[in-house]
């Protein structure tokens, strides 16, 4: 079995580390690990390294360095996700499954019909569910939270490049289909981002400004999905593309 993965940030290259206060209540409290046991340390920067137990207590556990064992398992391509935030728990599921499929960046969109506030609360939730989810997947590079942008700002931001993919998650109207979209990715794409928007889907008026913005609608089969399932089958399309195209 594969030994625990704790956040430790920055990590140093040799010596002993102090695990935080939550980091130890899972070592401790919920693993139950004791002295002598294998850890793995990471920093969320991609650094990672092997170690061992040397002391454990309710509130303190630390972990002797043993050697460094950086892996990179990002995507070769990155990808930026814009989505709606939905509510709830569905915002963990969001989080879960973005950060396993490899997603590099979260931006929460700003949308007419969204039913979540990315509050600053909710934005440090979502900060420690990248944790806890790159703990599970062996990630060690922490997805990023991005600041909330409305369409306007998101806009306003980036250039439309020749070499991004960007995406518009969209049941209706000028849509293509993921076998569509496929055709316009070549050699010289190197990055994507896509935008899903809200329970009540995007407003006509944020249709029109994706849509002069130059950015590519597409479907998703003819089932309406929800906000994270759209999103995971999206980012899921990319991380198997992105594998394809950098081989
Ligand atoms: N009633 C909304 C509508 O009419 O647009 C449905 C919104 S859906 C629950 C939330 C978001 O997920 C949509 O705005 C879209 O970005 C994405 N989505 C859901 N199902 C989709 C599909 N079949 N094709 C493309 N995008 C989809």
């Amino acid at each position: 079995m594969a030994a625990p993965r704790f956040f430790h940030s920055p990590l140093p290259l040799v010596g002993e580390v102090t695990l935080s206060e939550a980091e130890a209540r899972h070592a401790s409290n919920v693993l139950r690990l004791t002295v002598g046991a294998p850890a793995v340390l990471f920093d969320g920067q991609g650094g990672e390294a092997q170690g061992l137990i040397t002391a454990v207590d309710k509130r303190c556990v630390a972990i002797e360095i043993i050697a460094r064992s950086d892996s990179n398992r990002e995507l070769p391509l990155p990808l930026e996700m814009l989505v709606a935030l939905p509510k709830g728990d569905r915002q963990k599921t969001l989080v879960d499954g973005l950060v396993q499929l490899g997603v590099t960046r979260l931006t929460p969109l700003v949308c007419q019909r969204g039913v979540a506030q990315p509050t600053a609360a909710a934005l440090e939730r979502l900060e420690r569910s990248v944790v806890e989810s790159s703990k599970q997947c062996g990630r060690n590079q922490l997805m990023c939270i991005s600041p909330p942008l409305t369409i306007a700002q998101v806009l306003q931001s980036s250039a439309m490049q020749s070499t991004t993919l960007s995406l518009v998650a969209h049941p209706y109207g000028p849509s293509k289909t993921l076998f569509g979209v496929a055709s316009r990715i070549s050699l010289q794409t190197t990055t994507a981002r896509m935008a899903i928007g809200p329970e009540g889907g995007f407003s006509d008026a944020e249709i029109s400004q994706w849509l002069e913005a130059g950015w590519l609608f597409v479907e998703l089969g003819p089932r309406i999905l929800r906000v994270e399932m759209a999103a995971l089958q999206l980012a899921a399309w990319w991380a198997c593309t992105a594998g394809q195209l950098s081989c």
